[in-house]
This record gives C-alpha cells, sequence and structure tokens, in this order.
C-alpha cells in the first residue's frame, strides 16, 4: 500500500495534490512520501518481531540524505557499498555503529574511511578484499568487524542483470570455501569475525531460494562454530520484491518473509540484520512527467513525454515494468486505446512502455510512474545534457524540494577547458 491516491479528480502524495508541487517545481520530476516509507519499515521491523535485529536500508536504492534521515530516525541502520555511501549515511546523522558495509570492490581509501569513522561490519567477498581490510586495520591499529559474504549458489529465479546468488556470479566467496576463509581471518590481529553474510539477488518474487539460502547460511553457522569462532550476528541480505504492475502477480508479504527467516534460522541465537532497498522505497514515489506531444504513427501512437531514459533507466536496462496513470483522474467510462510512451532522447531505448492501454492524456497534461521510488533518481544521469530532476519529499500536507534541478549554468561550468585547447 502507498499514500498516492486520486482526491477530487487529482492524484495525491498524501495529502498534496501533484498538481501544486508541478506549479512549483516544473515537470518532470520524483515525488515521495513519507508516511509510504515509514509504513513499510514498520512493515518489516513487525515481521522481525521478537527476533534482535537490525533493518539496514541497502540505501543504493535511493540514498537523497532527506530519505536516509527519514528511515534512520526511525531506527534503521545502512546498507553502503562506497565511500560516498558512507558519508551519506553519516550526513544523514546516522552511527557508524549502524552502518554496514557491502559491495565487491571496496578500495583501501574506502575501508580506512569507515574504520576511521566508525562501522559495524564489513561485509567481505573475496579473500584479496581480506588480506587488504586486515593491513589497512592494522595499519591503524584498529581491528575491522567481519562478516563473510557466501555464495550459496541459488538460482534467485530473478532477473539476470539483479541476480546474485549462483556460483557464476561475481558476488560473494563460494559457500564450500567459507570454512578455509573464516580459518584464515580468525588468525588476522587486524579482523574479527562477527558473522555470515548472504545477499541473492533483487526482486525475488518467491520465498523458496531465500529459504535455501538461508538453510545453507544455518549449517554454516553450526559448522563454524563447532570450529570454535563466535558466530553471532546473521546478515541476510535484501532482495524482496514488490509488485511493479498492480493487475499482476503479489510478491510475498514481509510478514512471511520474516517467518521464513524465523523458521531456518531463528533458532540459532544470532542478531538478524536483513537489506532491503527496493520494498522499503520503490513504492514510496513516483516521477511525474508532462507529455510534450501526442504524436500519431503509422498503426502507432507515441506519447511523448518530457522525462527520459537519464531520469529512469529500469525499462531500457532491465525490461521493467510501471504503472504509468493520469495525474487528472479519467472518468471511469473513458476508454482507453494502445499507446507507446516514449522520452525525448535519441534512442530507440527511450521507451518507456509498448502498446500500453491509457486513458487518452493531452499535450500539456501529465503523468506519473509508480514504483518508482527505488533505483530512480539514484540511477539517473545526464545524458542529452537534460539537468538532474528534482526531487521532493511529502509529509502529509508539507512537501519540500530535497534536490533542486541544476540550471543549464550549473551543468556547463562543472566542465573545464583547459589553457591548450
Ligand atoms: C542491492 C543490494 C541490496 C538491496 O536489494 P533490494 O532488492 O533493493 O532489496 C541489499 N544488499 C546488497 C549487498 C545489495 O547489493
Amino acid at each position: 500500500m502507498d499514500h498516492f491516491l486520486y482526491r477530487d479528480g487529482v492524484l495525491h502524495a498524501e495529502d498534496v495534490a501533484i498538481t501544486d508541487i508541478a506549479a512549483k517545481v516544473g515537470t518532470p520530476f520524483y515525488v515521495y512520501s513519507t508516511a509510504t516509507l515509514t509504513r513499510h519499515f514498520q512493515v518489516f521491523d513487525d515481521a522481525l518481531k521478537g527476533m534482535d535485529h537490525l533493518i539496514c536500508y541497502a540505501m543504493k536504492a535511493n540514498s537523497n540524505i532527506a530519505v536516509l534521515k527519514t528511515l534512520g530516525d526511525l531506527g534503521a541502520g545502512m546498507d553502503v557499498v562506497s565511500g560516498g555511501e558512507y558519508m551519506r549515511a553519516k550526513a544523514a546523522g546516522v552511527p557508524g555503529d549502524r552502518i554496514v558495509f557491502s559491495g565487491v570492490g571496496k578500495t583501501a581509501d574506502e575501508m580506512k574511511l569507515a574504520l576511521t569513522g566508525g562501522i559495524r561490519q564489513f561485509n567481505v567477498e573475496s579473500e584479496p578484499e581480506l588480506d587488504c581490510l586486515n593491513e589497512v586495520a592494522v595499519s591503524l591499529g584498529l581491528v575491522a568487524p567481519i562478516t563473510v559474504r557466501v555464495n550459496p549458489d541459488v538460482d534467485a529465479k530473478t532477473h539476470a542483470k539483479i541476480a546474485t546468488g549462483k556460483s557464476e556470479n561475481k558476488f560473494g566467496i563460494p559457500i564450500r570455501q567459507a570454512r578455509d576463509v573464516y580459518a584464515k581471518a580468525a588468525k588476522m590481529d587486524g579482523i574479527e569475525i562477527v558473522g555470515i553474510d548472504v545477499h541473492i539477488g533483487s526482486q525475488l518474487t518467491d520465498l523458496e531460494p531465500f529459504r535455501q539460502a538461508y538453510l545453507k547460511v544455518r549449517d554454516l553457522t553450526e559448522t563454524l562454530r563447532a570450529d570454535g569462532h563466535n558466530i553471532r550476528r546473521l546478515d541476510l541480505g535484501g532482495g524482496l520484491g514488490i509488485p511493479y504492475e498492480r493487475s499482476n502477480s503479489v510478491p510475498p508479504l514481509p510478514v512471511d518473509y520474516g517467518h521464513v527467516i524465523r523458521e531456518t534460522v531463528g533458532d540459532l541465537g544470532c542478531e538478524i540484520e536483513i537489506e532491503p532497498g527496493r520494498l522499503l522505497a520503490g513504492n514510496a514515489g513516483l516521477l511525474v512527467s508532462s507529455v510534450i506531444y501526442n504524436k500519431n504513427g503509422e498503426g502507432r501512437d507515441f506519447l511523448i513525454i518530457d522525462a527520459a531514459m537519464n531520469d529512469l533507466i529500469r525499462p531500457a536496462m532491465y525490461e521493467a515494468y510501471h504503472d504509468i496513470i493520469p495525474v487528472i483522474e479519467p472518468n471511469a467510462a473513458t476508454e482507453t486505446n494502445p499507446i507507446d510512451i516514449v522520452g525525448p532522447v535519441c534512442e530507440t531505448g527511450d521507451t518507456f512502455a509498448k502498446q500500453r492501454e491509457m486513458p487518452s492524456v493531452r499535450d500539456g497534461e501529465m503523468v506519473a510512474f509508480r514504483s518508482a521510488g527505488a533505483y530512480g533518481a539514484v540511477m539517473s544521469s545526464e545524458y542529452n545534457t537534460r539537468p538532474m530532476i528534482p526531487e521532493v519529499l511529502v509529509k502529509a500536507d508539507q512537501f519540500a524540494v530535497i534536490r533542486a534541478r541544476p540550471s543549464f549554468e550549473e551543468m556547463i561550468k562543472r566542465d573545464t577547458v583547459p589553457e591548450w585547447v
């Protein structure tokens, strides 16, 4: 459930009319709902009730500092994958002991940043990374708390570009080698083993892969404990999917996901961490765009809008589906027609939807893309020298721009021309 509903014939974000935001900031823009973010966090928190747990928001899904602060103030930790994200988490007021550091290519500089600034744990993904982290920690006179991210070799049954838990993927250490890596880590002066980490992919719509992965983590916990390691924390990753297509399949609910965790690893006496990104932010955001032209082609009609693939790349990159609805509520009797919804960028890939059944939306009127709060703004670019679009946060009847649209001058002055040109 989200807080984007029609009221008096106009789409609202909580108590704010989308048309009011558009009048103030212009289109296209992203808008996020505080109430939806809060609700999603609380649903997860409830799903893990009774277990010692920390929800570490995977902030790569949406790393605007106002979003981070909203979740951080509710008690969320953060899962970061770069030094820049670490700095954002800190800027949002999240303490180091609630920040976990994931990613296959952490650099020595990033390790140093997190070790000196405070970190809950590093999720180590390879032996060379373990060696590097040990060296950095020893050189600073510090000890790095770690889990090893294991690759359980299970099929997450999701889009190939976002599956991460098969042995052919670049992520984690093959679970069969984990015992040796833990033995090695235990001997290092700069390393303290705290637990095990696993993350098998994103947009999972079935609980079975989670169950398989978590059962393997359970076995490994018992093996490692028998080897004498103090395994007290299990980071179970993110990846629970969300409904993009309202009329279609319903992904598992967090409460059922919580049951899988309870059933597989709930009795091990470990602190549980999870790293949801999409599920917290995805349905908490809309992308709002105006129609520039209705273009009638030969046997094909196009809705050319002012948002493009540089603003929301998911359809071009993952063949992702987004519900697209008119901002002014169509009359229930309005007929729909198939139309291609496209942006202005000079690439055929700049297509948001093909032959989508839509009520007619006239030039100058607005449409809203649902489920655009995760992997939207963060993946945007200035391709075609299109300014990054503003982000707006709504809370009840208030709204504020949380990232402004740059002017052309601001964009252009970031380039410099050497004197020898
Ligand atoms: C991307 C990622 C997540 C979040 O995935 P969602 O599908 O957004 O929940 C969590 N953990 C790690 C390590 C990731 O790479």
